[in-house]
């Protein structure tokens, strides 16, 4: 039988407050990884990371090492318990987690999350073949605090590693800013996080703001001026997109800035068909520009023009103002 909800949500006024003490202590259930220890994943991991020290990759150095053999690198702890692409752990893990904590935070009228620090500590190194669990607690609840971000309660979680004989060989402490974002009309720089409600829908959802600094306000100003403004190096003339303090190229920190004509190229274009991020619901394009002045420029196709766009297209970028604090700057394909 279909369960119907017919009454409606609690507004901010109806909605108890929030009692951190109710949850600090609480401990979660071990989770297990996918695979133990190996050396594939040690060796993508470095690869990735440009980590270059052969006690994880060389078998023959690692053997003449203090270590008497591969190791993985210490940084990797996190990594061997992630749960895959799909978010799915192996059978038998701890359903409970510090979820639940969250859902509260959003119920009482916190709904949006940001990462704030990680720590971690090592209490031995970890060879291929060795298989870990983790269990983890809630550490403490700070708050209430007001930030730049908004109100809210910083959550600190305690996870400890151990290996297949419960040794312990490590901990990783994830603080988390939970909070009720100030009105968005009242802070442009204010990223919006929509939070995920138990049927994944999300509660809320708006335009994702950009991160606006001393850097890089002069592009945003200009483009609700409507104006594509460029950043030049005093020093050497080069031009720089994104916005950076310093030049990439002599490294002055002293720039001036110049009108870009709009005009370019696109060289490269992705339609983003799947999965659905909520408010971008349509599949619009959106295209790297090369930009006739030498730079490249991120954005999204104009108007409700969802028509793929080919690589060396010519199009103009135009300005479109979301709302009254934020203008984005979209292409539109210059018909010939
Ligand atoms: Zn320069």
């Amino acid at each position: 039988m279909a369960e119907r909800h017919l009454e409606a949500p609690a507004g901010p006024q109806s909605r108890a407050p929030f009692e951190p003490s109710r949850f600090v202590g609480r401990r979660y259930g071990r989770i297990d990884g996918w695979d133990p220890v190996n050396t594939p994943m040690i060796r993508q991991w470095c690869e990735a990371m440009g980590v270059r020290n052969p006690v994880y990759t060389d078998e023959s150095f690692a053997r003449r090492s203090v270590h008497g053999g591969l190791v993985a690198p210490p940084t990797m702890l996190q990594v061997w318990l992630l749960a895959g692409l799909n978010g799915a752990l192996p059978p038998g893990s701890a359903t409970e987690s510090i979820r639940e904590l969250i859902d509260a935070l959003a119920e009482a009228g916190y709904p949006a999350i940001v990462a704030v620090n990680s720590e971690q500590h090592y209490q031995r190194y970890l060879r291929p073949g060795d298989r870990i669990h983790r269990t983890s607690s809630i550490e403490s609840i700070v708050g209430e605090k007001r930030t730049a971000l908004g109100t809210g309660f910083f959550v600190t979680e305690l996870i400890e590693f151990f290996d297949n004989d419960r040794l312990p060989v490590g901990t990783m402490r994830f603080r988390l800013f939970v909070y009720r974002p100030h009105a968005a009309s009242a802070d442009a720089s204010q990223p919006a996080a929509p939070a995920q409600t138990s049927d994944d829908k999300p509660a809320y959802a708006t335009v994702p703001k950009p991160s606006i600094s001393q850097d890089t306000a002069f592009f945003w100003e200009g483009l609700a001026r409507g104006e594509l403004l460029i950043q030049q190096c005093e020093a050497c003339d080069a031009l720089r997109h994104p916005p950076g303090p310093a030049c990439p190229h002599c490294h002055s920190l002293d720039w001036r800035t110049v009108r870009a004509s709009g005009l370019g190229a696109v060289h490269a274009c992705v339609v983003v068909h799947h999965p659905k991020v909520a408010p971008f619901e349509d599949a619009r394009p959106i295209a790297l520009i090369d930009l006739d002045e030498g730079v490249r420029l991120v954005a999204r196709q104009a108007g409700n023009d969802t028509r793929a766009v080919r690589i060396g297209e010519r199009v103009r970028i135009e300005c479109v103002d979301v709302d009254a604090t934020l203008s984005l700057p979209v292409f539109r394909v210059i018909e010939s």
